[in-house]
């Protein structure tokens, strides 16, 4: 769209992370073609159509780095169920679903995030041939892919680590027929990239297999990394090696990688991976839900590793994630105080988030040549009042209730609170129906699973 959006504040996240007031963004096309001061842009500009916005503040959108939208069908049970809920109830419940249905949960999931102000989502899972069209049809921007794995996911949670090579070869499979389908349509808003599951679920082999699709076809990469003692066995026992040590020995330790979590990762991993400049995938609300998790942020951060935040499972909600991505930080490896500041960790809300998949040079921030891709929030709402350190109120107290509009590749796809691509009301009532459907379906196909806890579903 070509349009002036006037008489407001602009959160530039630029490289001096100038907050500008009475300011004006000038959007052509899907760019942004000019920042500045308000007066100055409606005389330069007289042709654009003007939209005031007193009273707002325009922000970058955020990128949720690491996320599984399609797991919001287990919101609310598993958080609360002590054990390894990846391959107890994520890894059951996927292979449980139609496609119809994973649509149905992904676009529920793209619709939590939007309201919270996101842009882009990076979304490794299963089936993305089922529900990419669908993802793409919210308007959003995304970076999907096969989260692939050659030992059997359903198996593991039975103590069975053994190689499936015909599990694995689906996976690669439905990756190619994503990169084929999917890489680089609609208009640029919709890419794919290779993920590997995890190091435990991929053999050498397939890790080298699946590093030589990405740079075969010039994508990035992403793996979750150490998110259980599980996972840190079970590599010990078959590779005698930490999860990091596995990244470097087969090929996945390198500029292009995001690995997400390093929960369990110990100092001499991060600097190792830190050395061969791998990105992190920070998800603090995720790890967090059984107490503040144990990654060794501070040292993380010191060694000068490019954190991004993400929400994992369950809520796509980019404001919690930098709520209790500050609390974790700060109480991380037995600190106490008030570093890192409210502007560092909104940093890995957008900026970091681009920088993570290469794309700073188009995202992650309002400066002209850029994607525009903006969230709008109300700054005249009991919450954000007063207005002293603008990026101070976001992290502490913001909250997806402030998000008026969000514009993705210069299109609205919610704009003054609507939803303005898709059925948002028939989504909700379907992700009602679908989510008790397959949940039974699960339940019925694996009596050794019993639910996580009493589900007591409503007809809401
Ligand atoms: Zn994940």
């Amino acid at each position: 769209m070509d349009a002036l959006l006037t008489d407001t504040v602009v959160v530039t996240q630029d490289e001096q992370r100038r907050i500008l007031d009475r300011a004006a963004v000038a959007v052509r096309g899907d760019r942004i073609a000019a920042v500045g001061d308000a007066a100055s842009l409606e005389a330069a500009h007289p042709d654009l159509p003007r939209l005031r916005l007193r009273g707002r503040a325009i922000l970058p959108g955020f990128i949720n780095s690491h996320t599984h939208t399609i797991l919001t069908i287990l919101r609310a049970t598993v958080e609360d169920w002590d054990g390894n809920a990846v391959y107890g109830y994520m890894s059951p419940i996927s292979y449980s679903m139609h496609p119809e249905e994973r649509q149905v949960m992904a676009m529920l999931g793209v619709l939590e995030g939007v309201r919270s102000g996101c842009t882009m989502f990076v979304d490794p899972f299963r089936h993305v041939p089922d529900y990419a069209e669908a993802m793409a049809g919210t308007g959003v921007r995304l970076l999907l892919s096969e989260n692939c794995a050659d030992v059997n996911t359903l198996r593991i949670r039975k103590g069975d680590w053994s190689p499936d090579p015909a599990f694995g070869e689906a996976f690669l499979e439905r990756a190619i027929a994503g990169i084929e389908r999917f890489h680089d349509t609609h208009d640029g808003r919709l890419q794919v990239q290779i993920a590997a599951h995890a190091t435990d679920n991929c053999t050498p082999g397939y890790l080298r297999r699946l590093a030589d699709l990405a740079h075969r076809h010039g994508m990035v990469r992403t793996i979750h990394l150490a998110q259980s003692p599980e996972e840190i066995r079970a590599v010990r026992e078959r590779h005698g090696c930490t999860p990091a040590e596995y990244l470097v020995r087969n090929g996945w330790a390198a500029p292009d990688v995001v690995a997400a979590h390093w929960t369990f990762c110990t100092h001499d991993d991060v600097a190792l991976l830190a050395r061969h400049g791998v990105h992190m995938a920070h998800c603090p609300a995720n790890s967090s839900r059984r107490g503040p998790h144990r990654a060794p942020l501070r040292t993380i951060a010191e060694a000068g590793v490019n954190i991004a935040f993400g929400t994992d499972n369950m809520t796509e909600d980019m404001f919690h994630a930098l709520k209790i991505g500050l609390i974790v930080h700060r109480g991380a490896e037995g600190g106490a105080g008030v570093e890192p500041q409210p502007e560092t960790l909104f940093d890995r809300a957008n900026r970091n988030g681009a920088r993570a998949i290469g794309r700073l040079h188009d995202l992650g921030s309002v400066e002209p040549g850029k994607k525009a891709d903006l969230a709008v929030v109300r700054l005249d709402t009991p919450a954000m009042r007063p207005v002293i350190n603008l990026v101070g109120n976001l992290v502490h107290y913001g909250h997806p209730g402030i998000v008026e509009s969000v514009m993705v590749d210069g299109r609205w796809v919610l704009h003054e609170g609507r939803v303005t691509t898709v059925d948002e009301a028939t989504i909700l009532l379907e992700a009602q129906k679908v989510a008790r459907r397959v949940w039974q379906r699960m339940l019925d196909a694996n009596p050794d699973l019993p639910p996580p806890r009493p589900l007591r579903w409503l007809d809401a």
